[in-house]
């Protein structure tokens, strides 16, 4: 960066200066110039939004429905929220009170972190994790401290190694389960420890749970349904990945009152409301869309099966994601770091994956493979991969 006392980088916040580009971005720039590409990078689900949500979307611009909302977002939609919440996650909010409507869980996020942080304070994340929370967290010029996951504890959060990174400037806990990038979820007793470590240090804990729906083993209610708990959680969630609606933008927060009226602070000043269209359409998704989310998790859990055994069969140990449409296979066998195996793949076999450090430090020696792939390209992947790695030996 040209540090010239003419250049428009004398303008720039060191916070900003000293922020990493994404890992992720800069790899799929590569991936998009070269031809005939298998892709497993995307984190976005390859199924185009079902069409009656389409439709709804369509007939709320004929109907002229085209204006600013409330700045919590249309009461209809916070109503069908907070009904299909309780049915599928466990906690009862209030439509009027307790429930805002975002731009993506990526505004619902950055929201709640910059409700509540002051400069300094520390916010525990789990890693590897979703390229964005650390970003975010120095955004709002508070601390991001990682703590640890591992495969041999098939990447589930350890209470204990929570409670060890706890430290009096720690204010906050977030949570991403089931994960991006392992697939990892937590059990009903994994939730239970971590609450109870959240309730002994007093933290407020907000768990992403952007791919609940995308379950593929035994489901538990949502931490924020523990006892204890629903008083200290902000759940995150939206209709980016269970319904297919990456573009619409369109999440929500539930949580306590007091959090939600100064999430909507924020929003109202910096945002104004989420698009009048795609709330239309997130009706229609949680009032008429439960066939085709199940149809669409379904053909992932299938995907999921194919890719974790042929992963293995060819030597990559690969732990069962219990969610999501990741795998994490470990390829330290290969004897090739992370960034090394993604981009030789990609130039020797044309399969793109996204190399683990793209989530943290602890992601070296694995990569991340997104099975939101149709069935028959996953095939010829994991032949092209198994004819890589037969190279290398
Ligand atoms: N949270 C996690 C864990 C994600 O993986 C993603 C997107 O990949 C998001 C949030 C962003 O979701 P949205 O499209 O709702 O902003």
């Amino acid at each position: 960066m040209s540090d010239s006392k003419s250049s428009p980088n004398r303008w720039l916040a060191r916070h900003i200066v000293s922020l990493p580009r994404s890992g992720i971005r800069d790899f799929f720039e590569l991936v998009n110039a070269m031809d005939e590409v298998i892709s497993l990078g995307i984190g976005e689900p390859d199924f185009v939004t079902p069409w009656k949500i389409r439709e709804a979307a369509i007939y709320a611009i004929r109907r002229g429905h085209t204006t600013y909302t409330s700045n919590l977002g249309l009461l209809a939609l916070r109503r069908a929220v907070c009904r299909y919440v309780e049915e599928h996650f466990g906690p009862a909010y209030d439509p009027e009170r307790e429930c805002i409507i975002t731009v993506g869980v990526s505004e619902a996020l950055d929201l709640i972190l910059r409700a509540v942080l002051n400069p300094g304070d520390e916010v525990l994340y789990h890693e590897p994790c979703y390229v964005s929370y650390a970003p975010t967290i120095t955004m709002t010029h508070a601390v991001a401290k990682p703590v640890v996951t591992c495969r041999e504890n098939d990447f589930a959060l350890d209470p204990r190694a929570v409670e060890e990174a706890i430290t009096p400037k720690t204010r906050v806990l977030l949570l991403n389960f089931p994960n991006n990038p392992t697939g990892a979820g937590l059990t009903a007793a994994g939730k239970a420890a971590i609450a109870e470590v959240a309730i002994r240090h007093d933290l407020l804990v907000i768990s992403d749970e952007i791919y609940e729906e995308l379950s593929y083993g035994e489901r538990s209610p949502s931490i924020a349904s523990l006892p204890g708990m629903r008083e200290r959680t902000v759940l995150l969630n939206g209709f980016s990945k269970a319904f297919a609606m990456t573009g619409f933008r369109i999440a929500y927060g539930c949580g306590p009152q007091d959090l939600i009226e100064a999430m909507m602070k924020i929003h109202q000043y910096s945002m104004l409301c989420a698009s009048s269209i795609a709330q239309a359409a997130a009706i229609e998704a949680l009032q008429n869309g439960a066939a085709e989310r199940e149809e669409m998790r379904l053909e992932y859990h299938q995907r999921r099966n194919v890719i974790v055994k042929r992963l293995n069969d060819m030597g990559l140990d690969c732990f069962m994601p219990r969610g999501a449409f990741y795998v994490f296979p470990c390829i330290r066998g290969t004897g090739l770091s992370s960034l090394q195996f993604a981009n030789r793949l990609l130039r020797e076999q044309k399969v793109a994956v996204v190399p683990g450090t793209a989530f943290g430090a602890c992601g070296e020696g694995f990569v991340r493979c997104a099975y939101a792939t149709g069935m028959a390209d996953i095939e010829v992947a994991m032949e092209r991969i198994r004819d890589f790695i037969g190279a290398l030996r």
